[in-house]
């Protein structure tokens, strides 16, 4: 059975408080892990939650806003005291690389382990990352400056042999890869068997987007549909709508109307101003349009397992 889970580091905008953090969240999926957004005080997140800095090897950088970035080098410089060795991929906006390096050039600093940068594309979706299990795509938002949202997916594991089936056919070991991709078998007679008949497809594969910071994007389906878990900012509630449109960002009923357009199973809002001290209103404002939607918030666990799907919700307490 595959795996999601998404553990919530930072989930405020623009100010740190005490006990909210700007954007940060790691998502392991099908054992690859992924850091996206690396606000303020990201790595003392990451301790917090006891996730091993060694597992960190993609970093994704939505956009050039302080409290998206400005952990991401005191994090690297940990990193590099840690005596890593291994190279570390990050995905940017062009002008971060420029950043890093004349940041560690001025004061003098070095990083002794390689850094693979690869830039966004702020036009089209793009395919960032792919192996074996998983693929990562970025797809351009609507912000003040040149953002991106990614979506993640599992890749789709081969059909499932149904029980018994080999037995009562007598089919070779040899052959059960082909057929787990598809192929019929012909058995001792010469018969040919339906490959329906020997096996189930697999469960559909794992997916989540991050949706941060934007206006709402009309097209936002032609990137993705149907996502396990859809990730979008909503900072502000439909009484600050205005504010919303200026600053381009969203209000929490515009991003539960991302979800419907989108198709998404299960809705996460985040990103939220702090000017709501009660972020209750933020849930009743999105849940009116889209009803499975959860507000995420520091320390918040989030799991999808492929065989019921349903989101298990845990949260930890932030010191
Ligand atoms: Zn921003």
């Amino acid at each position: 059975m595959s795996h999601l889970k998404l553990i919530i580091l930072g989930a405020s905008s623009a100010i740190p408080l005490s006990h909210r953090y700007p954007s940060a969240q790691f998502l392991s999926l099908a054992n690859r892990h992924f850091l996206i957004d690396c606000g303020e005080g990201t790595q003392i997140r990451l301790r917090q939650e006891n996730i091993g800095f060694g597992r960190i090897d993609h970093i994704l950088v939505s956009h050039l806003h302080g409290d998206h970035f400005f952990g991401l080098i005191p994090l690297l410089s940990t990193l590099h005291l840690l005596d890593r060795r291994k190279p570390i991929k990050i995905y940017g906006p062009k002008a971060l690389k420029e950043l890093i390096n004349s940041h560690l050039s001025l004061s003098n600093a070095r990083i002794g382990f390689p850094i693979e940068f690869i830039p966004l594309d702020f036009e089209r979706k793009q395919l960032i990352f792919e192996d074996s299990g998983v693929k990562v795509h970025s797809f351009p938002l609507n912000h003040s400056v040149p953002c991106c949202g990614f979506l993640f997916e599992e890749k789709s594991s081969p059909r499932k042999m149904k029980k018994g089936k080999i037995a009562e056919y007598g089919i070779p070991f040899s052959e059960i890869p082909s057929i787990k991709n598809g192929a019929a078998w012909a058995d001792q007679f010469g018969k040919l068997i339906d490959n329906h008949e020997l096996t189930d497809p697999p469960p559909p594969p794992l997916s989540y987007a991050y949706c941060t910071d934007t206006k709402p994007v009309n097209h936002l389906d032609r990137y993705f549909k149907g996502v396990d878990l859809l990730y979008h900012e909503a900072t502000f509630t439909e009484e600050h709508r205005e504010r919303a449109s200026q600053t381009q960002h969203s209000t929490a009923a515009q991003a539960a109307g991302m979800a419907k357009l989108t198709e998404s199973k299960h809705l996460l809002l985040g990103h939220f101003s702090t000017r709501y001290p009660k972020l209750s209103d933020l849930k009743e404002e999105a849940a009116a349009i889209f009803k499975n939607c959860d507000l995420v918030k520091e320390g918040m666990r989030i799991e999808v397992f492929s065989g019921d799907r349903l989101p298990k919700i845990s949260l930890a307490e932030v010191r």
